[in-house]
């Protein structure tokens, strides 16, 4: 039996990861002994413990983004209030906490950056990107699982790390605006399956 997957397009095209080399963690000691890291082994930004062995795994970190249109099928976007990408443009969304659901973290994300309730749809599709949080720590690769979403309960307006929330039509969106890849990707995957 095929299996069922929800909205039109399961999985959104990949985006290449840009300067590879670029991404990289920072990390210097052991999480387990504090002993010393080697990254040079496996090439995959997972370093090996230099003292006890552990092997410190590394992988894309997990974000959900929503696509938040009204009945005239604009589009909902913020102005991010810190960098990275400070004045750019974003939809709203951010990384789930450990072991959390995605869609409970979406929900949570767009509460706390729009103060809006959103029920999900759609799912749109999942890209990979890298997001530089601090640059002591270095680059993380991103996983970002892409939902369409309706507000089903109060007005868009700025909070956490928001600037200025604003509705776009689909030629109001200009693509050098947006913060970042994955944003780029999943509205035309978006807008493509309207
Ligand atoms: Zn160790």
């Amino acid at each position: 039996m095929a299996l069922e997957v929800p909205g039109p397009s399961p999985v959104g095209r990949p985006i290449k990861i840009r300067q590879r080399k670029m991404i990289s963690v920072n990390y210097k000691f052991c999480p387990v002994c504090a002993g010393d890291l080697d990254f040079s082994k496996f090439g995959d930004n997972s370093p090996i413990c230099l003292k006890c062995g552990f092997k410190f795994y590394q992988n894309s970190r997990p974000t959900v983004g929503a696509i938040i249109t009204d009945d005239s099928r604009k589009v909902l976007l913020l102005k991010r209030a810190k960098n990275p990408s400070i004045g750019m443009l974003q939809n709203p969304g951010g990384f789930l906490m450990f072991g959390e659901d995605p869609k409970d973290g979406l929900i949570r994300e767009v509460e706390e950056e729009v103060g809006v309730r959103v029920s999900i749809g759609k799912f749109i599709g999942m890209y990979t990107d890298e997001y530089l949080d601090d640059e002591r720590a270095g680059t993380y690769a991103t996983l970002n699982l892409f939902f369409e979403a309706k507000i089903v309960s109060g007005k868009p307006r700025a909070l956490d790390e928001t600037d200025e929330v604003s509705w776009f039509s689909k030629d109001e969106i200009k693509l050098e605006e947006l913060a970042f890849e994955n944003t780029k990707q999943a509205l035309k995957d978006f807008f493509a399956n309207q």
